[in-house]
């Protein structure tokens, strides 16, 4: 036993000696990031700072002025450049798209994505992107799962089409759910995601299991309840604010009872079918008739259970707008492996080019809604959803930190919803998601400031996963196909 406690402090002694000497600082086994701009989602900016990694660590932070590096040291240049914590998308599905999937890893990395939470696939198709970013931090960003979407009797992504590829796992009734659910949790799932067509039963037993294993809920609000009785439940974060405007509408009693009718599905028709003629029938409707005490009752309600949103705005906007069918949009589909391309363009070329005013009008009511929750500080995650909407794993997470900014989010308060906050969620927020001494080495280095133009996130200059320096020249080869 001694002998182990000699040695390291035999190494200590010799370092500081080292550095003694000559009046400088040399750190073995580590690399200096030397006088960069550091950003610090909580603190914001601190000019010419020179960070240590060491391992996955940030072993280290220094005035620059204060420290004289010995020329020993493996030193990168950071002057004039910004540093922030690795991004997240808080939404993404490596199951979507399977031969795509393969490839999203690297995407992310290059991209500056260090952390992913992946909403939904079968748990045997993502467990192993989970297993392997365990085994490889270095070579694959953090990735968090919820395993399939739980869904009702009447599941929506079920598999009949591909728009609609086997995400979700059918609960014909409760006790059908309560074993599926624990083979989950025994499969050591990071969350759980309750979808659209459970019933109130099912979604209360699904928090309650949640509740005792300590897991977060996450999910779209269920079509067969309202907000503010599954806020106060235990669903724990919104995705979409998928059928919030019910609860907010002046004839909600009316819209209600005409969903739970149309429910009970007497046509039997496929839980996609169902789902979508009632998003239809009712959700413009609703947006048309706010009432602002009810619209108040849930803003309250979702700050009191600090009910984490993640908004995905850019997927709003790409359906709208139909911006997947602009030459800009297409231009960066030579990062996606050419089967997935293909597929992509002749899905593509089969919509019409016809931007869809529902659909606009239905963003711009969510960019508000955005804006009015963040007023009343519920909490914000970013999360693109990809690849769903042609959305390029990655680059597109980038997007998504534009359109928060234009909801109203400052650019700092963005960087947030992309590092501290999704950490703050996962409960790593003392190790994670900030820059600071002891944190893990999770970087983007950037050539311009970020807090000037929330854009400056894609002038992406290297990239640090779990302390591997990442050069513009490696994470450019990790697009090419
Ligand atoms: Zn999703």
């Amino acid at each position: 036993m001694k002998k182990n406690t000699f040695l390291p402090i035999l190494f200590t002694l010799t370092s500081i000696l080292q550095s003694c000497e000559d009046n400088t600082l040399y750190f073995e086994d580590a690399y200096v990031i030397e006088n960069v701009n550091l950003i610090d989602p909580l603190e914001g900016i601190e000019e010419k700072q020179t960070v240590v990694i060491k391992e996955n660590k940030i072993h280290q932070i220094y005035n620059t002025a204060e420290v004289i590096l010995s020329s020993k040291n493996k030193i990168y240049d950071g002057t004039n450049q910004f540093l922030i914590p690795g991004l997240w998308d808080a939404h993404i599905h490596f199951a979507f798209e399977t031969i795509l999937g393969e490839y999203m890893p690297d995407l992310f990395l290059s991209n500056g994505i260090t952390s992913v939470r992946d909403t939904g696939g079968p748990i045997d198709l993502v467990l192993p992107y989970k297993e392997y970013s365990l085994k490889n931090p270095t070579t694959s960003p953090r990735v968090m799962i919820a395993g399939p979407l739980i869904d009702g009797k009447h599941n929506v992504y079920d598999g009949s089409s591909p728009s609609f590829p086997l995400l979700s796992i059918q609960n014909s009734s409760v006790s059908v759910l309560q074993k599926q659910v624990q083979e989950l949790i025994d499969k050591k799932v990071d969350f759980l995601k309750a979808y659209e067509m459970l019933s109130p039963e099912q979604f209360k037993l699904l928090a309650q299991m949640a509740q005792a294993n300590n897991l977060k809920l996450t999910g779209h609000v269920p079509l067969s309840m309202d907000v503010i009785t599954a806020s106060n439940l235990g669903l724990n974060s919104m995705e979409h604010l998928r059928n919030i405007e019910l609860s907010m509408a002046k004839d909600f009693e009316a819209l209600f009872s005409e969903r739970t009718f149309a429910l009970e599905n007497k046509n039997k028709i496929s839980g996609s079918k169902l789902r979508s003629s009632l998003h239809q029938s009712q959700r413009m409707k609703a947006i048309a008739n706010i009432d602002s005490i009810k619209q108040d009752q849930v803003f309250n309600t979702l700050a009191k259970n600090k009910t984490w949103q993640i908004p995905t705005l850019e997927l709003y906007q790409t359906f709208a707008n139909k911006k997947y069918k602009s030459e800009a949009f297409q231009s960066f589909f030579y990062m996606i492996p050419q089967k997935v391309k293909s597929k992509w363009m002749e899905q593509i070329n089969s919509t019409s080019d016809e931007p869809d005013q529902e659909m606009i009008k239905y963003t711009q009511w969510s960019r508000d809604m955005v804006y009015q929750m963040h007023e009343k500080r519920i909490p914000f995650m970013a999360g693109t959803d990809t690849p769903i909407g042609f959305l390029i794993p990655g680059k597109s997470l980038h997007d998504e930190l534009v359109q928060l900014n234009l909801s109203g989010l400052s650019n700092l308060e963005t960087l947030k919803a992309a590092t501290y906050h999704p950490a703050e969620y996962f409960g790593l927020e003392k190790n994670l998601g900030r820059i600071k001494v002891g944190f893990e080495a999770d970087l983007v280095l950037l050539d311009k400031n970020p807090l000037e133009s929330i854009k400056n996130t894609q002038s992406i200059r290297a990239v640090v996963k779990a302390g591997k320096f990442m050069n513009r020249a490696y994470i450019d080869s990790l697009q090419v196909n």
